[in-house]
């Protein structure tokens, strides 16, 4: 399927890891220009460098999404080195320690809305003037299942992540007319750092049977969603939420 990325220009977020960096690698491998932006620089710098290695181009760039002037500034340097902005991946996230509603420390909370929430809320309030001033472009901002079911003991992550579904509805039909498109995307159990990080051996085989295919997902079946909602193919989804979860939310 051709996805029609020569020439375009991509911002992906938590991009130097899991599945951020699954996506930068698929957008470059179509022929996108993509900005790695992560956190920590140097991950994003080593995913730059194999796009690199393998013959395309990508740039690395290091933001706190929780911060808007830095967000703002990821923006600014997206238009200022690539000239446009067409494509924009918003899936820096963070999980936390399960607790019961109660016990969850303020701190946390606070945390979790900010990196999860807030940032998908700064990335598209500098994104979606920059895309319009491109003629227009394409956003993807990282739910998760827990965006649309339950999870006990993650009441900040899944309020944060049930947030981003309200947040891309609201913005896709405010920008429909306006040539910017705008989806979520819900991950089920995917095999990246931040899984391994909340999962011994045992918990991760009951997470991976939790889903009705037995096994977790890999971040390049995320990309690949991910990539066709970017797309021209796609040409008539926007405000919708699309779950790639191995039927975890099927029952
Ligand atoms: P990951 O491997 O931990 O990658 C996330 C990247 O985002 C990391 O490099 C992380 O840096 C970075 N990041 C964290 N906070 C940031 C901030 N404030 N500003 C910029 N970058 C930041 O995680 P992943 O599993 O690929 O997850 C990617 C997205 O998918 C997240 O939104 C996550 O909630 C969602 N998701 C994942 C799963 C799953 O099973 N893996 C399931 C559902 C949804 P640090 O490591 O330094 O924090």
């Amino acid at each position: 399927m051709e996805l029609g990325f020569e020439g375009k220009v991509a911002v992906v977020t938590g991009g130097g890891s899991g599945i951020g960096a699954a996506i930068s690698r698929r957008l470059a491998e179509e022929r996108a220009e993509v900005i790695v932006a992560d956190i920590d620089l140097a991950r994003a710098q080593g995913v730059v460098d194999g796009i690199r290695d393998a013959g395309a181009k990508a740039r690395a760039f290091a933001v706190d999404v929780t911060k808007p002037e830095a967000v703002q500034e990821m923006i600014a340097y997206a238009v200022r080195e690539c000239g446009h902005l067409h494509m924009a991946v918003n899936n820096a996230g963070a999980h936390c320690a399960r607790t019961a509603t109660a016990d969850c420390a303020l701190d946390v909370w606070q945390k979790t809305i900010d990196v999860n929430l807030n940032g998908i809320f700064y990335c598209m309030k500098y994104q979606i003037p920059a895309m319009l001033e491109s003629g227009g472009g394409a956003i993807v901002n990282m739910s998760s299942v827990l965006g649309s079911v339950a999870l006990p003991f993650t009441s900040a992550y899944t309020a944060a992540k049930h947030g981003v579904l309200g947040l891309t509805k609201v913005a896709a039909i405010e920008y429909a007319r306006l040539g910017v498109r705008i989806n979520a995307v819900g991950p089920g159990w995917i095999e990246t750092p931040m899984l391994s990080e909340h999962a011994d051996a045992a918990n991760s085989r009951r997470m991976a049977a939790l889903q009705p295919m037995g096994r977790r997902g890999q971040p390049e079946e995320v990309a690949a969603l991910v990539c066709f909602l970017l797309s021209e193919q796609a040409s008539f989804i926007t405000g919708s939420y699309y779950p790639v979860d191995g039927a975890y939310t099927a029952h």
